[in-house]
């Protein structure tokens, strides 16, 4: 087993108080407990939420002062005695859900992230804005030594919210994907995972440029919205047989597109409610999540549809009820 010098100190940005600034200083090397690894962090994405976290949008509060960061990619330098998964020398990742106490009913169902007592990284323990950052050995991404350290980073948050919503919404190889958002960070990797998933990935955002970077990444088609005169048609037109994408991951933050999807999504088949919209985040442009819940309340009543989400990052699904039809 390799051996590494730990130091003890290490710099780290940390937010001291609610609202900031960012002080990039010295802080201790904390040593890991028990069932906990230390990472070495080589690389750490930067979320959307980090700014959330700094200036408290969210209900949750944050610890204080507060080392942000859940996108870490580095190296375990260090673990407690009951870790037995991970060894010293590992490639592994910090990911938002630092650690949860896989006994409650949620951990015990693979929905670990709406776990009651789940430590959140760079929110209510310190993530990877620091040299050395601590998590819970049965949490950690474990990162094969081949990949690269610094594109994987981003994977972390930004690339399981979109990989998840993909699978969630049960769209199988050989099908439509529609992207809504498909030019951002989050729209961006969907687009890759759909590709390798042998999926057909139709991007909607706006402008050339977009448009470019989509197709360039594999979308087969791209409906540019600031210039489209019937954004349904032409989501529908893009799909081979015309009659829509069988799922859509919804990654832009205001509503219309909410209600679009509704209009452009594929009919469900055999009377059996299919799910066909995927993942909704969270960064509603600074609203207090609760705001957007209510809100999503209100599309639940006006259209007629169910919706489910949860957690971290909501995945939201529309069932359609059996008198709906959406062709
Ligand atoms: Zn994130
Ligand atoms: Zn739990």
């Amino acid at each position: 087993m390799p051996q590494f010098e730990i130091p003890e100190q290490q710099w780290a940005q940390v937010v001291e108080k609610k609202g900031g600034p960012v002080v990039f200083k010295q802080i201790p090397v904390q040593k890991p407990g028990p069932d906990e690894v230390l990472i070495n962090v080589k690389y750490s994405g930067v979320c959307h939420t980090d700014l959330h976290a700094m200036k408290g949008d969210w209900p949750l509060a944050t610890k204080m002062p507060l080392v942000g960061g859940h996108e870490g990619a580095g190296v375990v330098v260090a673990k407690g005695e009951l870790v037995t998964e991970v060894e010293v020398g590992d490639h592994a990742g910090i990911k938002w859900l630092n650690g949860s106490c896989l006994a409650c009913s949620f951990c015990m169902q693979a929905d670990e992230p709406l776990c009651p007592h789940a430590l959140l990284s760079g929110y209510t323990v310190d993530g990877s804005f620091q040299q050395y950052a601590i998590a819970k050995a049965a949490h950690v991404a474990k990162i094969p030594k081949g990949c690269d350290l610094e594109t994987t980073a981003p994977v972390l948050c930004a690339g399981i919210t979109v990989y998840k919503g993909l699978k969630e919404s049960g769209v199988r190889p050989g099908q439509c994907v529609a992207i809504v958002g498909a030019g951002g960070g989050l729209g961006s990797m969907a687009i890759q995972y759909a590709n390798a998933m042998g999926l057909h990935a139709i991007a909607i955002d706006g402008g050339e440029e977009k448009g470019k970077n989509c197709r360039e990444l594999g979308a087969q088609a791209y409906v540019d919205f600031t210039t489209t005169k019937d954004l349904v048609a032409d989501v529908k037109a893009a799909t081979p047989d015309g009659l829509g994408p069988h799922a859509v991951i919804l990654l832009a933050v205001s509503e219309k597109p909410f209600h679009q999807a509704v209009d452009y999504v594929r009919s469900h088949q055999d009377g059996r409610p299919q799910q066909i919209a995927g993942s909704l985040r969270l960064d509603g442009g600074g609203q207090d999540c609760r705001q957007i819940c209510r809100r999503y309340q209100q599309i639940e009543e006006e259209t007629g549809y169910m919706l489910r989400g949860g957690g971290v990052v909501f995945f939201i699904f529309f069932f359609p009820d059996e008198t709906t039809n959406l062709s």
